[in-house]
């Protein structure tokens, strides 16, 4: 098979993956990107970013992703289409197998494969992604001001999401499959008092409807089968986030969630030289901002472990 060496390989191409890119070009350390299954990354599946420091008219994930991929290839980064579909951190230089033909050699690796958002599974509901459909409230929930949604979902993203709606939007439902909600108390307690929350226990999703403006209602099932429909603009999924680290199991320290476990307060990962920034590792604040944030701290990371290495 095809051998490379590289000094870092960066792993993923969302906001994470793209700026550590930037920082470790401008240290002059070559990074090789591999961009993945999502070029891009989430923020490409949203609609306009309004809440990324430094963009005052908002822009799109797209467009903000091309600027990201545009700055690191400007200081040297390589970045490139393939898919890493094997990791083997046993031993340095670590050996990262490219679309099952390529072997990357690499002295370190950071990885921000991100995660991806989990939906109902309806055509419906794929149908409408983008034009009412989301899975991000904070990044979504603007564009439905003083309108009635809905919230999918009783865990703590659900409820948190159904928090933050009910202070922008009209009404906010809450559909839940079953009669009580797994959130924690705290946040169980702020969606029974806010007035304008109501919580449709017992009920599932059976079809989003709409026509060419977006969405406009959906088709519910209660447990006794008896149907419903509730009038709503947007319906936001937050059913959980499935962390992209299969190929890393087995390898690294992983939550029971599978996300991976870093060192707090920095990128490190259980294998030393390996690095994981991003969406990757983070569960819970899952921003794009955030996620670039870490971005900055992995490169720092990595060449603060390539210098101790080279000294
Ligand atoms: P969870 O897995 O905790 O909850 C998922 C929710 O979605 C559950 O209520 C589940 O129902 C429901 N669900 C799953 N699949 C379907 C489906 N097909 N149809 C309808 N409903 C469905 O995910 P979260 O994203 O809420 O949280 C993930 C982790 O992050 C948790 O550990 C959580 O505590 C943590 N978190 C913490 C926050 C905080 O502390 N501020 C904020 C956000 C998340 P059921 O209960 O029936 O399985």
């Amino acid at each position: 098979m095809e051998t490379e060496q590289v000094k870092c390989l960066i792993v993923g191409s969302g906001p994470a993956g793209y700026t550590a890119a930037i920082y470790i070009a401008r240290a002059s350390m070559n990074p090789v990107l591999y961009e993945g299954m999502e070029p891009g990354g989430q923020l490409t599946t949203t609609t306009e970013i309004e809440n990324f420091p430094g963009y005052p008219s908002g822009v799109t994930g797209t467009a903000m992703m091309e600027d990201l991929k545009a700055q690191a290839k400007r200081f040297g980064a390589d970045v490139r289409f393939g898919i890493v579909t094997h990791a083997d951190f046993s031993q340095r230089p670590f050996r990262l197998t490219v679309d099952g033909r390529k072997v990357v050699e690499a002295e370190t690796v950071i990885i921000a494969t991100g995660a991806t958002a989990k939906y109902l599974g309806l055509a419906s509901e794929q149908q409408f992604r983008g034009m009412g459909v989301s899975a991000c409230a904070t990044c979504d929930g603007f564009f439905y001001r003083n309108k009635d949604v809905a919230v999918v979902g009783g865990g703590d993203t659900a409820c948190e999401e159904a928090s933050y709606l009910a202070s922008i939007c009209h009404k906010v439902y809450l559909v839940v499959r079953k009669n009580h909600l797994r959130a924690s108390k705290h946040m169980q307690h702020r969606v029974m008092s806010a007035a304008n929350i109501e919580i449709l226990f017992e009920h599932v999703t059976e079809q989003v409807l709409g026509d060419e403006s977006g969405v406009t209602g959906m088709l519910l099932k209660d447990h006794k089968g008896k149907e419903r429909v509730i009038d709503v603009a947007g319906m936001f999924v937050a059913i959980g986030h499935h962390p992209n680290t299969e190929i890393f199991k087995g390898q690294l320290e992983l939550t029971a969630e599978g996300y991976i476990k870093t060192v707090p307060g920095t990128s490190k990962t259980s294998v030393h030289g390996v690095f994981a920034a991003g969406d990757v590792q983070d569960h819970v604040y899952r921003q794009a901002i955030t996620a670039a944030g870490s971005g900055c701290m992995a490169a720092i990371d990595c060449e603060r472990f390539l210098l101790e290495q080279e000294a």
